[in-house]
Formats: C-alpha cells, structure tokens, sequence
C-alpha cells in the first residue's frame, strides 16, 4: 500500500472511531436523558418537599439550614450513599451549627473529582404582600414552582442531586469522581459554607469544580470569569463656617466634589482594558453613594462623604487601585490643607478567569450543547459567585444553570423543564469526555 493509501486507511478508521464515539455518546445521552425523564415526577415531587423547609440564612433572621440538611442527608443515605457532614460551629444560628453535606460515586480516576456545588441556605421572603402564594408552601402552576429558595438555589442543588442518582442507577463507569455538596451561608458571607470547606482541604486543584448558582433563561451562558469588587469610602474634613465668609473656613464639600472627579477621570482613563467575555467589557469606577452634609443653605460644609463602587477585570491587582486612590489622596492633602480618610468597605478579589480550554469549561460546554441542545457562550460577569473563591484557590470552576434569572425577588419561581433539563446535563456531563 503506498503512503495516500495508508493515509486514506488511517482516515477512515479515524472516522469510524469518531462515529463511534459519536454513536456512543448519543446512546450514553439517551439512556441519562431516559431515566432522568422516568424519575420526572419524583424529581419533582423531592423538590418542593425540600422547598418546605425554611432554609432562611439565620443572619438574616432564619431557622438557618439545619432540618434541610438533615432531611438532605436522610435522602442521600436512603439511596445508599456514605455521607460526608462538616458542621460548622455558630453561636448564633439555631441549634448552634451550620451544616455542609456531600456524597460521591467513585471513578476510575480516584484522586480527583467533579464537584456540583449548590448552597441550602436562603434570604428571606421580604414582604409578604409582595406574594400570590406562600413561599414556605410551594405551589406548582404554569410548569413552574414558586416557593422562596425555587431557583436560588434550590432547583440546581436537586438537580445536581437527582444527575448524581441517576448515575448511580444507571451504573456507569466514570472517568473521575463525581459528587455534590450542598452548602451552608452563601447569602451571607460563606464564612461558614465554602471558606470554611476551603479551609478544612477539601478540594484540589485538579478537581473540577462546577458551581450552578447563576445562569441564563435558555442555559447558554457559561460563567468562567468574574471582576474583582471593590467599596471605597472617602471622607473629607474641612472648617465648617457661614457661607458668607467662605475664606475663613475650608469647603469640604469643594474638595470632596473635586477629588472624586478626579478619581473618576483617572481611574476610567488608566485601567481601561477590555475583556470582550463580560458584557460590560472594561472595569467600572463609579462615583455612587453619597452622604448629606449640611442641613441649610448658608453653611460651608466641614465634612463631606463620597463612596464608589469599583469591578474591576482581573488582569488587574485591587491593590494597584487602591494605591492609585491613596496617592491622589495624599497629594489632594498637600494641595487643599483638608485631612482626608480613605476606607474600604468591600474589597472582593478576583481569582483569574478560567480558561476557556480547562477541562471543566470543555466538559460542560460539550455537555449543554449535547443535551440541551444550545450553543453556549462563555461569559464574564461584574457580580461574584462563590466560584470566584475555588478561583483564587487556583481551582478552575464554572458557574452554569438554565434559569429565568428571578432570585430574590418574591413569587421566586423555578420552571420545571429547566430542573429536568440541567439535571440530565449534570449526569451526562462527566460521561461525554
Ligand atoms: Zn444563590
């Protein structure tokens, strides 16, 4: 055979292999997309049990997570599974601990894993005249769930939940590990949720990590990269006088203006890089809040308070802002003879953005387009996500999940189509590679 025939031969074996693979895949989709439709109405069913549970955050004035994890954990050692529970202790909250809960399948490669991880936790129902129906009873109309918690986050934790079942059931062998950990605190901080599981080790960098707590309403956005956040407070002192002999005081609310002018221009103008996956594609420095001064007219104001609120991209180092700001303060100091105090009220790194080409976003963007049948797009957002804090651990994570986008709001409501549907993609995920 000369060289083109070897070469033809090897290109139709490399088709037939590529077929085959493709076959299998289809058939591997079919069979989770199968059973997950068999356990529709269980899923179902699960679901708004669990959203009867009042999961409010305990610092926002709730019974916090505990009965949800017990009953979380109930469920999972019903179906045979080992479960793992870290108990966080909480002075504050009920009962005096906040839980975390996860469970595993084991894969061939067994010193890593694929992690879905969703919090229990809630905000509160915020006033109820807002609401058609009780958000501690959900109630099912339209194809759609309503009940405090239905989408944040309680539709991806049942999901993730029921994908690994359905794994379980169907008998698969997996690549790696794949399991689910549901967690505690992330409407407040996750100093008792995530941080704290990140503190005990309980991840690894070649883990994949997929967090389902923010998405799209037809599930095409797949969320690798995340600003950096940062709240500054300047307060600017001055001699508060009669504005009729503004000379023999000092105008704070002149040198305040001023400076957060200045600030505005500079920032904007230095750090103005682009990133095309974030929708608002350059860092935002914005003069927000600011504080009254005077209460009449014919006062020269002594004190002047301003905030901005900064998202920075995260090529960018926070504490090179920060340092930017503190140096126009000092030299609007020495300019205007004002004394004026820098605070920063919130200050979120940006872990860096996960690659395009990491396992985990190849894996995930596979699966959405296999089985939901959209093409996805990856995306940047300005908010955070507890993805950012596997980030900074130097873990790559995607944040994914088909959702109308409604958390927090009252009538919350989760769609019953999309519960299914990311349910079969969080199976099928591990199993396309
Ligand atoms: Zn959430």
């Amino acid at each position: 055979m000369g060289i083109a025939g070897e070469a033809q031969a090897h290109d139709i074996s490399m088709v037939r292999r590529l077929l085959w693979t493709e076959m299998a895949s289809e058939e591997l989709i079919g069979n989770v997309a199968s059973s997950v439709e068999s356990d529709a109405q269980a899923i179902q069913d699960f679901f708004v049990e669990m959203l009867k549970i009042n999961a409010v955050n305990p610092r926002m004035g709730g019974p916090g997570e505990r009965e949800r994890a017990d009953f979380l954990e109930g469920f999972l050692k019903d179906n045979g599974f080992p479960v793992t529970r870290v108990d966080v202790r909480d002075s504050e909250a009920p009962g005096g601990i906040r839980p975390s809960i996860s469970a595993k399948l084991g894969g061939k490669d067994g010193s890593r894993s694929l992690w879905y991880i969703s919090h229990m936790d809630t905000v509160p129902e915020g006033s109820r005249d807002l609401w058609k129906t009780d958000p501690f009873e959900p109630t099912i109309k339209d194809g759609k769930v309503y009940a405090r918690g239905a989408e944040d986050n309680g539709q991806s934790l049942v999901a993730s939940l029921f994908a690994l079942l359905t794994l379980k059931k169907l008998g698969l062998q997996l690549p790696y590990n794949v399991g689910v950990w549901f967690v505690s605190d992330e409407e407040f901080a996750s100093n008792y949720g995530i941080k704290a599981l990140l503190r005990r080790r309980l991840f690894k960098e070649s883990d994949l990590v997929v967090v389902p707590d923010s998405g799209s309403p037809r599930g095409v956005d797949i969320e690798i990269a995340e600003k950096g956040l940062l709240w500054m407070k300047v307060t600017t002192k001055g001699k508060q006088v009669h504005a009729s002999l503004p000379k023999k005081g000092l105008n704070a609310h002149r040198v305040g203006m001023r400076l957060a002018m200045e600030l505005d221009g500079f920032l904007n103008g230095k750090y103005r890089r682009r990133n095309k996956l974030f929708d608002y594609s350059v860092s935002s420095f914005e003069p927000t809040k600011k504080e009254a001064n005077v209460g009449n007219v014919n006062t020269v104001p002594g004190m002047d308070v301003f905030y901005f609120d900064c998202r920075v991209l995260p090529v960018y180092s926070l504490d090179d802002v920060e340092s930017d700001v503190r140096r126009t303060i000092r030299r609007f100091e020495k300019k205007y003879h004002a004394s004026i105090e820098f605070e920063e009220i919130e200050k979120e790194r940006a872990g860096p953005a996960t690659p395009q080409d990491s396992e985990v976003a190849v894996m995930l963007r596979r699966a959405v387009n296999k089985v939901a049948g959209v093409k996805p797009r990856f995306v940047g957002i300005g908010g955070q996500t507890v993805g950012n804090l596997f980030r900074m651990e130097g873990i790559p994570t995607a944040v994914w999940s088909t959702i109308d986008d409604v958390p927090h709001e009252p009538n919350e409501y989760s769609k019953i189509a999309n519960l299914i549907n990311d349910t079969k993609v969080f199976a099928a995920a591990p199993l396309l590679g």
